[in-house]
């Protein structure tokens, strides 16, 4: 423990290494960012020359009882005077415009990581993507850019140069004013930052205590708010009430704790400065009565001591942020530096082509070492014909999707698409070609319209209509009263399950893929919304080849080919005559769905 800390005292721990990783993109801007380095130098001249002022008004007007010449007396300081005042303003002015300047190298340096972090995010596997919590990411990659910013500011525009401030006002004081003026600031400046830093240390505990207490308390509140039904439900008002204030007085506490540390660390500081600036005075006092220094070198001594410790009194919040945005950034980094498992090989092909044969060759495949989902499965679907595939819940239908689109690579065997291995095709050549329509449809928060034309956002209005009406949503969009401008609400919630199917069915039939992959909803959807999805699905595989995913087998009875899958195998195959004639495990869901349907209709028929 003890040693940890020495370690961060030295900084040792911080993540220096990740300047160095944003310095190509602060070298885009090489002029702009030695502009306002120059600014900055310039800034730090005028800073330093105010003391100097100063010193000689209040020395010129210390000598206005020695001389009698009014001109020398008026004039000299009036220039002084003059110049202190344009000092001064030079100092705010300059530090205004490098700031400006320099917003714009920070600006472009987070446009440029935020856009290749998101490129990055959507070359990444589907596996990386359902292991990540998304809002985590998104949070990430705010704080990674904001740690930029912060770090671009601080680092290059307030830790530096007052580094650089330092050192030219303790050789100022070496060689003006002696050894124990300089010797006293450096003891103030390490009693000053040891302090700091160790006190920010601690301090940072609370800090993090007080952040998570604050976010406990808004889940809590959220969680109860969403849950407003339930609570109500079971009139848990009370207890609700209970376990909120449980975590506000948490939180109440942590911000206690916080705020006795910052007190601690204010006063520390201001103890510190107090001792030394009263040495610093009283050796400026001894200096002036002895008559080896004058007035104005007491104005001086003490002007450019408040000029030091002001950046200083920021250390602490300085040093604190500095840590959290390196460890941000870095996060972000390593963000980047996630490889994606399936990409595309070298020298991949495009895939020619324009309505290739489907192959599976003794494919086989786990999401988990211990747990086969596919074995040794081999089918094919020739160009333009439209094979099935159906089983219980669990066997790895929608898998074979997944593997098909390249979601994920097969263990062994391979799949071939137009007489190629997936793996050497080009991903984007090979994903253009299928079509998907998802099992869960989740759409964009966007208009019904715009949804659709997602499918080829470059069609035409016309086009996009024409998918609309093949995919039977033409009527549905007709009874809205802002018809297709209608917005789908958050992941298109506002829509019912058969809705939604359908405008992923219409942005597919506006795709125009080579191949098609239908993933059947599982939920059951009233008889009149499934004949209009069949009917709707009937148009987009005319002239496709079609891989259908199917739970309700009046959905594949005109299938070229139905294979059954259980527990991963293909039991069965054969055209729906073939396999009843056969009398297997199909004959027999065929049989169980037909005698569920008669039931329903009984029931159908009781209540009207
Ligand atoms: P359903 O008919 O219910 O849609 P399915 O036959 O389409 O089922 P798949 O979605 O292919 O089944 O899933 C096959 C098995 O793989 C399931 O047991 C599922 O739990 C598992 N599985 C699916 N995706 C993953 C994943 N990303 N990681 C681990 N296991 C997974």
């Amino acid at each position: 423990m003890a040693r940890r800390q020495a370690t961060d005292i030295a900084g040792m721990d911080m993540k220096w290494y990740v300047v160095r990783l944003l310095m190509p993109y602060l070298l885009e801007f090489k002029g702009r960012v030695g502009l306002a380095l120059l600014m900055l130098a310039l800034a730090k001249a005028a800073t330093i020359s105010l003391p100097f002022f100063l010193k000689y008004i209040v020395d010129d007007l210390d000598r206005q009882s020695d001389t009698s010449d009014t001109v020398i007396l008026v004039t000299v300081p009036v220039l002084l005077i003059l110049g202190y005042g344009f000092a001064r303003f030079l100092n705010v002015m300059l530090n205004e415009v490098r700031d400006s300047m320099f917003g714009r190298v920070t600006e472009r340096t987070i446009r440029r990581i935020s856009l290749k972090t998101f490129d990055h995010l959507h070359g990444l596997d589907l596996d990386f993507h359902l292991n990540r919590r998304t809002g985590g990411l998104s949070r990430d990659i705010e704080r990674g850019t904001s740690g930029i910013s912060f770090l671009m500011r601080f680092m290059i525009f307030n830790i530096l140069p007052t580094l650089l401030e330092l050192v030219i006002v303790i050789s100022i004081f070496l060689s003006g004013y002696g050894i124990e003026f300089a010797g006293v600031i450096v003891l103030a400046l390490i009693a000053y930052v040891i302090y700091s830093i160790i006190a920010t240390e601690k301090r940072t505990r609370f800090v993090r205590e007080m952040n998570q207490a604050d976010s406990a308390t808004s889940n809590r509140a959220i969680d109860s708010l969403l849950n407003y039904e339930t609570v109500k439900y079971f009139t848990n008002e009370q207890f609700e009430s209970g376990l909120y204030d449980k975590e506000l007085a948490n939180w109440e506490q942590a911000k206690r704790r916080s705020r006795l540390s910052l007190f601690a660390l204010n006063g520390g500081q201001a103890f510190i400065v107090s001792v030394s600036m009263t040495v610093m005075l009283w050796l400026a006092a001894t200096g002036v009565v002895s008559g080896s220094m004058s007035i104005g070198d007491f104005v001086l001594v003490n002007t450019f001591m408040m000029q030091l410790f002001i950046p200083l009194n920021f250390l602490g919040f300085v040093y604190r942020e500095i840590k959290g945005a390196l460890a941000n950034i870095e996060h972000l980094f390593k963000l980047m530096g996630e490889k994606a498992t399936v990409s595309d090989s070298e020298g991949a092909i495009e895939l020619a082509d324009a309505l290739p044969t489907v192959v599976f060759d003794k494919v086989s495949f786990s999401y988990e070492p211990e747990r086969r989902i596919l074995d040794e499965v081999s089918f094919t679907i020739a160009p333009g014909e439209k094979v099935a595939v159906v089983g219980p819940s669990g066997s790895g239908k929608s898998t074979l999707v997944k593997l098909l689109f390249r979601f994920y690579d097969c263990e062994a065997g391979s799949i071939r698409v137009g007489g190629k291995d997936v793996r050497q095709l080009q991903l984007k050549s090979l994903r253009s070609a299928i079509g998907i329509v998802p099992q869960d449809t989740v759409l964009f928060n966007d208009s019904i319209y715009n949804n659709v034309l997602y499918g080829r956002p470059d069609a035409t209005e016309t086009e996009v209509w024409e998918a609309i009406r093949l995919a039977h949503l033409e009527a549905f969009i007709k009874s809205l009263p802002a018809g297709a401008q209608t917005m789908v609400g958050e992941r298109g919630l506002k829509l019912s399950g058969g809705e939604k199917q359908r405008v992923a069915i219409a942005r597919t039939i506006l795709k125009r893929p080579a191949i098609l992959a239908f993933d059947e909803a599982t939920s059951a959807l009233d008889s009149k919304t499934e004949r209009s999805i069949l009917e709707a699905l009937r148009e987009v595989a005319r002239g496709h080849t079609s891989l259908v995913i199917a739970h309700r087998l009046s959905t594949v009875v005109d299938a070229d080919r139905i294979l059954v899958l259980e527990k991963g195998r293909i039991v069965e195959s054969g055209s729906h005559k073939q396999l009843l004639t056969s009398d297997g495990v199909y004959a027999g869901m065929w049989r169980t769905q037909q005698q569920e349907r008669s039931r329903e209709q009984e029931v159908e028929t009781l209540v009207l």
